[in-house]
């Protein structure tokens, strides 16, 4: 299997990057941290890239370790893991915890996995020139519509009814939209966190055009795609100029 991707900041100094990428020989992981909004106490001593580093290196673990385990099963033993790796003090019952979402995909023999929790699309390119996005959109249809306001948010925030992510309940991972393709009708698969996903959602391209760029130029042009749009369009009323950026582009 042959993994090819970036991962950029959002151009702001001193900022970390909250998204984080892993892969090992036959699979990858991409996740986008939340960002807690200003002033908002997430009951935890440690920040979101420490959560999205911690998750994707358990996420690793497992993957490596249990290669038999569903991906379902591997990323609910990892969201446990991360639990049981805050430390006293932390309040793992504060709606407002550290959470990511996940991409993940697997080669097995025949069949290729896929696993996608909120909002970090994975596109399966197939060889007769469709894309089928695989896409947990909840966040985008939550009760009483746009704008949300915080508490929102936090009331729906791994509910039934609301959205689901990787944070501090592990069955979160049931939620998952997971399935599995014939490896042969695939022409490989593009993972994408929203701060790349904001090239179909507001600047007018299709997955189609990303899977090209992805598969003819790599997936950095897709993040140096975003940066220019960006620049030349600026974002819809509200959102953030730039956001961290992640695409990956699996094939074989
Ligand atoms: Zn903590």
């Amino acid at each position: 299997m042959h993994i090819s991707y970036r991962t950029v900041p959002a151009p702001s100094p001193g900022r970390r990057n909250e998204d984080f990428v892993i892969a090992g020989p036959d699979w990858i992981a991409v996740l986008d941290g939340a960002t807690a909004p200003a002033g908002v106490d997430s009951g935890c001593r440690h920040d979101v890239a420490w959560f999205t580093g911690r998750l994707g290196a358990a996420l690793g673990r497992g993957l490596t370790t249990t290669p038999e385990s569903g991906l379902v099963d591997v990323l609910s033993e990892a969201v446990r893991e991360v639990m049981a790796a805050h430390q006293d003090g932390c309040d793992l019952t504060n709606a407002d915890s550290p959470s990511s979402t996940v991409a993940m995909v697997r080669r097995r023999a025949e069949t290729v996995d896929y696993l996608v929790l909120c909002d970090s699309p994975v596109a399966l390119a197939f060889t007769d020139g469709t894309v089928t996005v695989i896409d947990d959109d909840r966040t985008e249809h939550l009760p009483g519509g746009r704008p949300y306001s915080l508490e929102l948010v936090r009331s729906l925030r791994n509910r039934p009814g609301g959205f689901w992510v990787a944070s501090t309940r592990p069955e979160a991972a049931c939620e998952a939209l997971a399935g599995s393709v014939r490896a042969e009708d695939l022409r490989g698969v593009l993972l994408a966190t929203d701060g790349v996903t904001r090239l179909v959602q507001w600047y007018g391209r299709t997955w189609e055009q990303l899977v090209e760029t992805a598969a003819n130029e790599g997936p950095g042009r897709l993040i140096a795609q975003v940066r220019e749009a960006e620049s030349a369009h600026g974002t819809p009323g509200g959102a953030k100029r730039h956001d961290d950026a992640t695409a990956a582009w699996v094939w074989w």
